[in-house]
Parts: C-alpha cells; sequence; structure tokens
C-alpha cells in the first residue's frame, strides 16, 4: 500500500503513521523527521532547512522533493510507504506524480484549528525514537519519558503558540488545496480526529481495511 497521510499539523498524523506502519509493516516516512535529525545532525540540509522550520514555514519545495525521490528509490519501500507531512504543496504532489508514484489513497485526518492549538500545546515528542505522546490525550506510562525507548520526552520548538498559528496559516493557504487535488483523483479518504488516538485509529483502521491482505 502507497499511502499519504493529509491534515493540518498537529492533527494526529505522526502518530497516526506509527500504528499504520506497525500494522501494515511498511515504513512511514516523515519529512518533518528527517528535517529535524539533519538540524540536529548540524548537516548542510539541516542549516538550510533551520529557519524556515523554526517560524513554522515551509522549507523550499526542491528540498523535501529530493528527500523523498531518495527515500522512495530505497529497498525499504519496495512493498510500500506511508508518507507523513509529504506533500504539503501542490508542486509536491505533481513531483510524486512526475516520479511516477501510484498511490492506494490519501487518508485526511480532520480536526478544527481550535483544538490543534490545544493539542500542540501538550505534545511531547522523544528527540531519541522520534514517538509522539501528548500530556492529555496520549499521556506516556511515565510522566516525562518515551514509552517506547525510554528517553526523556521534548516540547518541540515549532510548537511554541507563535509558531503554531504561522503553521496552521500555512496549511490552510498551500497545503490544504491538496484535498481538491487528491478527491479529483478519486483517492481521498476523510476521517474526523477525535479526542482519543484509539478513537481515531478505529475510524483510519476501519477506512483503510480494504488495503489488507
Ligand atoms: P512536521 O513534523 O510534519 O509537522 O514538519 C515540521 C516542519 O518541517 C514543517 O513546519 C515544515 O517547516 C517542514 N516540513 C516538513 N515536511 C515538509 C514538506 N513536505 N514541505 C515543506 N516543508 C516541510
Amino acid at each position: 500500500m502507497n499511502l499519504i497521510l493529509l491534515g493540518a499539523p498537529g492533527a494526529g498524523k505522526g502518530t497516526q503513521a506509527e500504528r499504520i506502519s506497525e500494522k501494515f509493516g511498511i515504513p512511514a516516512i516523515s519529512t518533518g523527521e528527517i528535517l529535524r535529525s539533519a538540524i540536529k545532525e548540524g548537516t548542510e540540509l539541516g542549516k538550510r532547512a533551520k529557519s524556515y522550520m523554526d517560524s513554522g514555514a515551509l522549507v523550499p519545495d526542491e528540498v523535501v522533493i529530493a528527500i523523498i525521490k531518495e527515500y522512495l528509490s530505497s529497498e525499504k519501500c519496495k512493498n510500500g510507504y506511508i508518507l507523513d507531512g509529504f506533500p504539503r504543496s501542490i508542486p509536491q504532489a505533481q513531483a510524486l506524480d512526475a516520479m511516477g508514484v501510484k498511490l492506494d489513497a490519501v487518508l485526511d485526518i480532520e480536526v478544527p484549528d481550535e483544538k490543534i492549538v490545544d493539542r500542540m500545546s501538550g505534545r511531547r515528542v522523544c528527540p531519541t525514537c522520534g514517538s509522539t505522546h501528548h500530556i492529555k490525550h496520549n499521556p506516556p506510562k511515565k510522566a516525562g519519558i518515551c514509552d517506547k525507548c525510554g528517553s526523556e520526552l521534548q516540547i518541540r520548538k515549532d510548537d511554541a503558540p507563535e509558531t503554531v498559528k504561522n503553521r496552521l496559516d500555512t496549511y490552510h493557504s498551500i497545503t490544504e488545496p491538496l484535498k481538491e487535488y487528491y478527491s479529483g483523483k478519486g483517492i481521498l479518504i476523510v476521517v474526523e480526529g477525535q479526542e482519543k488516538v484509539e478513537d481515531t485509529s478505529a475510524l483510519v483502521n476501519a477506512a483503510l481495511s480494504r488495503f489488507e491482505r
């Protein structure tokens, strides 16, 4: 299955991507995660991406398109993949088409802006394995500690309130038109993001059941 996860920042794409990845045994590729690691490692890519990310803007299309091109041609993607956070603009979607990618579905997780703001303020991420938790909606078993690998959880820099507003504005103006792009291709599936992760997962599982083997 080749799947795209669409939705506002904080809609729960990362959490659902992890779960779908486990269930279907295919990798989840998060461009945001790749860029954050590049920043941490101080690579050229990281240096280029940092100022855009810190302000809540999108990294230039050609940068993320090059990343995705490399990943999709790797061995681990040969049985399918989940793209979490790519494409985020029409030119990025057109670049995927130009690569000859055949998508099975585009899953859009819909969450109203007010809820997004509430969620982002409570979001905690693991700097080691990239897992996401939320202090209210998906709390770790031990406060402040990643369930998966035991590292200390952190607040992402771009989850700061002023950056969240910019990210939402960017989402509505540049990313949201992708809904129409993919519904025009007949592959858009819309799921309402729920308060509880488990409830969203149940809707996602039902929506993807026809792709199970
Ligand atoms: P995310 O973790 O998906 O919320 O991404 C965090 C940040 O990384 C975004 O706010 C953008 O600055 C950047 N980013 C991630 N994916 C993309 C993309 N496909 N196109 C442009 N910028 C991206």
